[in-house]
């Protein structure tokens, strides 16, 4: 029984049942809510108290027994359709729909009733239905009902509700002469004229406003105004702003942090240079202040090797030399930026002398996989020559697929080649069987040459399903990234800690966007899985500028306007805040009325390798709620393309065919 189930059991036996509340279906329902869920992050710890809590909106969660009393004076039966009146947290709705059969209910706060729908949908109420509106005048397309609970004080019973009780039917209300203390009534409906009201005691609820309640007092519509029309405004008041990436007080970020053994850095483009630099003042500081030794990122395990090496001062500097990062999309990561930061982690390492205490650079992603093959043969051929030449027949089968792995994928759709998988699988299973004989001769190799032999097994899953299955091949991607990290965290030893960099559809949880409705997961979702609360999601945007990109598959870098934002996306609200640049926390937010209006799920953009501006809303924008996918978002008003190293680019499979991101 963990903490919250503990306190919900104290909380039926001390507060409900003591109080002689006996009803075992509203007990059990009860018993079945998560309370914590309803109230606002800062006061879960008081979720089990006996008393209402604040939520937004001025408002209140009631108090446990209240909504466990209310609930059985309705006599609720399992077939039955209820109606209440003022959802607030949501709380009292979930109870209802626990035991009743269909829960409809009405909110006159917006921000109330779409961070309710959003949680009651979340924790799969799915016979709940919120309406933004006023409640005094009922739900009358579903009408009738069974039961209604008004959860708000009014002068009297409003008509509408008594004509939308079906005969039979029981209303619950607070009444009252003034707007703080009422009489909790029970109307039955006895037949079509007839009426019966029963007086169950004095309670205490926030007023009932609307055409059948009390008028809106000039006092709460000013607050609502306020709260209504101002979200970038309370952005504003919510977040850190700063003048330049190379000045920015980074402190308060780092606190936020605190021991996170992940931090994974986000791009709302593959093309922004200030998404890499700010990453890149990021990751110097994790580096020295927070003791990190890991930068893992979108690209190729090979690729990223040659980096590793010459960080640790054991080859030249690739980006000028050997040029590895040579297939579209080059300027990913062959670009001043990333050249810049490659310098500093080598000045950084020169300065330690211990080759464990070095920061190593590791690309999680699978699109080396001709590549990779090479890596391991070529080590075979050195260290086991028997078993090189077997290896070298197994790999043999993807061979003909060398230039091209896409048609890989399509041709074993047909069935009319060899699929590899056993044979890339005998492989790597042949490496791991002598990893001991191996690893001891030489650690550091063999572990580049097992994640290369995994990368080739994973590979040639994800093109094998490519065709068929574009969801699945996403998450064998992701999942692959994953555990690539997992391998490299250990690795690198129980202490080390990471910096991811991709983009933010890769980092930010999943599930908090249209992709999981597409059965999609991603490393940022597996993330926060496994680590919890060790694992600090950071995703970026901006509003308008240029951007590094092409506009097909495999054409050329082009520098492209970015368009100004749409105007339902987070990028607009954060357009309108009016300032340059900012850090916005959201796991830990300044105002949690902030946060809480951002839960509702707006559009937000995701630029590739590819941008197309003229089909934008549909190439580039999904749905997503920016405070569950992201612990933090950082925002450049304007921005501008990365520069790559070099302006030809060589043509090929792209590294992120065929999703560009
Ligand atoms: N049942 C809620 C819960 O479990 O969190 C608590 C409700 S709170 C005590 C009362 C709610 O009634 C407030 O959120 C208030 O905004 C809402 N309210 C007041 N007048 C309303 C009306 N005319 N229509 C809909 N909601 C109303």
């Amino acid at each position: 029984m963990n903490k919250f189930e503990y306190l919900r059991k104290q909380m039926i036996d001390y507060q409900l049942a003591a109080r002689g509340l006996r009803d075992r279906t509203v007990l059990k329902a009860v018993s079945a809510v998560p309370r914590e869920a309803f109230v606002p992050a800062d006061l879960v710890e008081f979720a089990y108290n006996d008393s209402p809590l604040p939520i937004a909106a001025s408002q209140t969660i009631s108090q446990p027994y209240i909504v466990a009393l209310m609930t059985a004076a309705l006599e609720l039966k399992p077939e039955e359709r209820v109606l209440e009146i003022g959802t607030g947290s949501g709380y009292a709705a979930a109870v209802l729909a626990e035991i009743a059969k269909e829960v409809y209910t009405i909110e006159r706060h917006k921000i109330l009733a779409d961070t309710a729908r959003i949680r009651l949908e979340e924790l799969g109420y799915n016979n709940t239905q919120v309406l933004y509106g006023d409640g005094t005048l009922g739900w009358p397309e579903y009408a009738p009902f069974d039961a209604i609970v008004v959860a708000a004080g009014g002068p009297d019973v409003p008509q509408n509700l008594k004509q939308q009780l079906a005969i039979g039917g029981r209303l619950v209300i607070p009444v009252g002469t003034t707007m703080r203390t009422q009489k909790l009534l029970r109307v039955r409906r006895i037949s079509e004229d007839e009426f019966h009201e029963e007086n169950l005691g004095d309670v205490r609820f926030v007023p009932l406003i609307g055409a059948a309640g009390w008028e809106d007092e000039t006092a709460d519509k000013a607050v609502t105004e306020k709260i209504e029309a101002s979200l970038p405004e309370l952005i504003y008041q919510s977040s850190e702003h700063f003048a330049s990436i190379d000045h920015v007080n980074l402190d308060n970020l780092l606190e936020r942090i605190g021991d996170s053994r992940l931090v994974l850095l986000g791009e709302a483009s593959h093309g922004t240079a200030e998404f890499y630099e700010m990453r890149a003042r990021i990751t110097q500081e994790l580096i020295e202040k927070k003791g990190f030794t890991i930068v893992a990122a979108e690209a190729d395990w090979p690729d990223a090797a040659h980096i590793d090496r010459y960080i640790h001062g054991t080859a030249p500097d690739p980006l000028l030399e050997s040029r590895p990062f040579s297939r579209f999309p080059t300027w990913m990561w062959a670009n001043h930026s990333v050249l810049e930061f490659t310098h500093w982690l080598k000045a950084h390492n020169d300065k330690i002398a211990s080759f464990d205490k070095q920061v190593g650079f590791y690309g999680l992603d699978l699109y080396s996989l001709f590549h990779s093959m090479e890596v391991v043969l070529n080590y075979l051929d050195k260290v086991d020559p028997d078993t090189a030449e077997v290896a070298r027949l197994r790999y043999g089968c993807l061979l003909p697929w060398a230039s091209d792995p896409g048609m890989y994928s399509q041709v074993t759709i047909t069935k009319q080649y060899k699929e590899c998988e056993e044979d890339v699988l005998a492989t790597l299973q042949d490496l791991l069987n002598k990893r001991l004989e191996y690893a001891w001769a030489d650690g550091e190799r063999f572990f580049n040459v097992e994640q290369n032999a995994r990368l080739v097994t994973n590979a040639e899953r994800y093109y094998r399903t490519m065709y068929y299955a574009e969801n699945n091949s996403w998450n064998q991607r992701d999942q692959h990234m994953f555990e690539t990290l997992q391998a490299v965290l250990a690795f690198r030893g129980p202490d080390s800690k990471a910096v991811v960099w991709e983009h933010n559809s890769h980092i930010g949880d999943a599930r908090a966007t249209q992709m999981s409705a597409r059965g999609e997961f991603n490393i940022g979702q597996l993330a926060r899985q496994e680590y919890d609360d060790a694992a600090y999601l950071i995703g970026f945007g901006t509003d308008h500028g240029t951007v590094a990109a092409a506009s097909e598959w495999g054409g050329p870098m082009e520098v492209k306007q970015v368009q100004p934002s749409h105007i339902e996306s987070y990028e607009r609200v954060c357009h309108e805040v009016h300032t340059d640049n900012f850090l916005l926390p959201l796991r830990k937010p300044l105002q949690e009325i902030t946060r809480t209006k951002l839960l509702a799920e707006r559009l937000e953009r995701a630029i590739g390798v590819i941008y197309r501006p003229e089909t934008e809303l549909q190439s580039h924008y999904f749905y997503a709620s920016l405070p569950r996918q992201f612990d933090e978002y950082i925002w450049f008003d304007e921005s501008r393309a990365v520069e790559p190293l070099t302006k030809e680019t060589t043509k090929g499979v792209p590294d992120t065919y065929p999703f560009g991101l």
